[in-house]
């Protein structure tokens, strides 16, 4: 019998390859991107560890060039949900009961695989497929997926050890039971490391899931479904559906067994799920446990002890990495008037310095947007501004989807602090700049806290550490990732735990246990050493 305490002390986050001109990651990556170019998969369901082809397919394209096929996969039907609803409740029999270090040995096995033989097989679906830069495919894909893995296996033991005290006359323990039910996942289609984290967090405290992946990221999605079975992840305890959210959904939220929702995406699809569970509410076994992170509209404020050309950098950085379509982009900005003209200065050769074009050519810092609906909602925004009397572009505002889905950097000046594009999150490479007068820096925090709906991740830029203090203090609800000085977004797991309240989430804080701690439901066992003979109270002589 295994009797082993186990202690896994916090581990280091993954190193990032640079892929430098002549390196070795260089050359396996491009043969990788070649290999992945040249050939078109098909993607199955996989229930129960068996792979299903519906015969109802789709593609899936590259969006930088959408008439290349990169795969075709099969959708979902009714019968395929039921399915992996009662797959999941089956492989929960055996997973939750087998020691923690079990499943913590697959999630440390399935980051060695990412580190080492599938690195560039990751890097390259999720550059071809989501359209991510080398650098950006790697601090997702790889890296931060691999930290999840390990960092989970931390967090999960320090959850563990955490016990009730000996009583006079007893024992007490805790036990981290896993929810009883399954667990619904829905990922977005952004980052691989969250596709991957909504299951594996959930699995590692003893879960089951059924996942429904993002169709416009189903070939890294896949992929992470092959690398957890050579990991040694049991069949049926992920199940892979994909297919329409809306039909999946509905069969899954009706379910009464349905233990726990883990969701990335936007505020509009999770205020859908939480409303359909809030109305079927009294047909669950138990009350489902909703974990979401949602949309932002994530701002950087300057203060005007503000170094320019490191707040132009943190502008840029921070709104066009992976063309906007970060939920912690930063899309507005509030810069006081005396710093304005040299920052718009630097931002503006910044802008004009980043080279658009396919994922292939590594000098190219921006790449397509996801998909034309997205291309179209985002060109909207972009016209609604250049139509308008308050705001004016300042750079980039241009867009071409006739081979891929590319857009400018663009940049919006408005003299609106509620102009629309101030507001509303657009998921695109589109920053808006406001104006403020330097003597308003109070008046104007208040603005950016009331501004959006969203409280997602924000930043203050300033050498004076009073005005930083202040603006901690009045933007203290206004983002759950809250950045002194750098842009604000690149969180990283064990460092940066992430997650934002208001319309951006149940701020559950994934890359920490605060996010682990939703899948379980403790039990409290306590034993009496000697039981009471007697009913009557001390005072009671007779
Ligand atoms: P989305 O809401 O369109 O889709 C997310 C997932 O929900 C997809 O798998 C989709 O198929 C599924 N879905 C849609 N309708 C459904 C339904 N009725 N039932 C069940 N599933 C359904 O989001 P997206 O476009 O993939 O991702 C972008 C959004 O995600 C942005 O709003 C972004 O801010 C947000 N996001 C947030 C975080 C965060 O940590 N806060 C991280 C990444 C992305």
């Amino acid at each position: 019998m295994n009797n082993a305490i186990f202690d896994f002390t916090k581990p280091e986050n993954e190193p990032v390859q640079t892929y430098l001109p002549g390196s070795n990651e260089r050359t396996l990556l491009m043969e990788e991107l070649e290999r992945q170019s040249s050939q078109q998969i098909e993607i199955p369901l996989i229930i129960g560890g068996k792979e299903i082809k519906t015969g109802n397919t789709a593609n899936v394209v590259m969006p930088h060039d959408h008439k290349h096929i990169l795969a075709t996969f099969h959708k979902a039907r009714k019968e395929d949900v039921e399915l992996a609803i009662e797959s999941a409740m089956k492989a929960k029999e055996l997973w939750m009961d087998i020691s923690w270090i079990e499943r913590a040995s697959i999630m440390y096995k399935a980051a060695d695989l990412i580190s080492k033989k599938y690195r560039y097989v990751l890097n390259a679906a999720t550059m071809l497929g989501q359209n991510k830069n080398a650098y950006q495919a790697e601090i997702d894909a790889a890296c931060e997926t691999i930290d999840f893995l390990r960092f989970n296996v931390h967090f999960a033991s320090e959850i563990f050890n955490n016990q009730p005290g000996l009583g006079e006359n007893n024992i007490n323990r805790l036990e981290y039971r896993s929810l009883e039910g399954f667990v619904f996942t829905v990922s977005p289609f952004n980052f691989t490391a969250i596709a991957s984290n909504l299951n594996t967090s959930v699995v590692m405290m003893g879960n089951t899931t059924v996942w429904k992946p993002a169709t416009t990221s189903l070939l890294s999605s896949y992929y992470l479904m092959k690398i957890f079975k050579e990991a040694g992840m049991p069949d049926g305890v992920i199940n892979f559906v994909p297919g329409s959210g809306a039909m999946i959904g509905d069969i899954v939220l009706h379910h009464r067994d349905l233990a726990g929702i883990h969701f990335t995406g936007s505020t509009a699809t999770f205020n859908h799920l939480w409303k359909t569970v809030g109305n079927n509410v009294a047909n669950y076994k138990s009350y489902p446990k909703l974990v979401g992170e949602t949309g932002g509209k994530d701002f950087i404020f300057a203060h005007n002890s503000a170094d320019p050309i490191e707040l132009a950098t943190a502008i840029v950085s921070g709104a066009f990495e992976y063309q906007g379509q970060k939920c912690s982009a930063a899309s507005r900005a509030y810069i006081p008037k005396s710093i304005f003209e040299e920052t718009k200065k630097h931002i503006i050769e910044k802008v004009a310095a980043m080279k658009i074009g396919d994922v292939a050519d590594l000098d190219n810092f921006i790449n397509a947007v996801i998909d034309e609906s997205s291309f179209d909602n985002i060109m909207s925004y972009i016209k609604y501004a250049n139509e308008s009397a308050d705001a004016e572009i300042i750079a980039g505002g241009n867009g071409d989807k006739s081979k891929g889905y590319f857009i400018e950097p663009t940049l919006i000046l408005t003299t609106d602090p509620h102009f629309k594009t101030m507001e509303e999150e657009i998921f695109g490479p589109v920053m808006t700049l406001y104006v403020y007068e330097d003597d308003k820096f109070d008046e104007t925090l208040e603005l950016c806290d009331s501004t959006s709906p969203y409280a997602l991740t924000g930043s203050i830029f300033a050498r004076d550490k009073y005005a930083i203090v202040k603006a901690c203090k009045a933007l203290r609800y206004a983002a759950g990732n809250f950045y002194y000085n750098d842009k604000p977004s690149g969180a990283m797991v064990g460092q940066q735990p992430f997650g934002g309240a208001r319309g951006s989430g149940t701020n559950d804080k994934a890359g920490s246990s605060l996010n682990l701690l939703r899948w379980v439901s403790p039990r409290t066992i306590k034993e009496t050493l000697i039981s009471p003979t007697d009913f009557k109270y001390g005072y009671m002589v007779d």
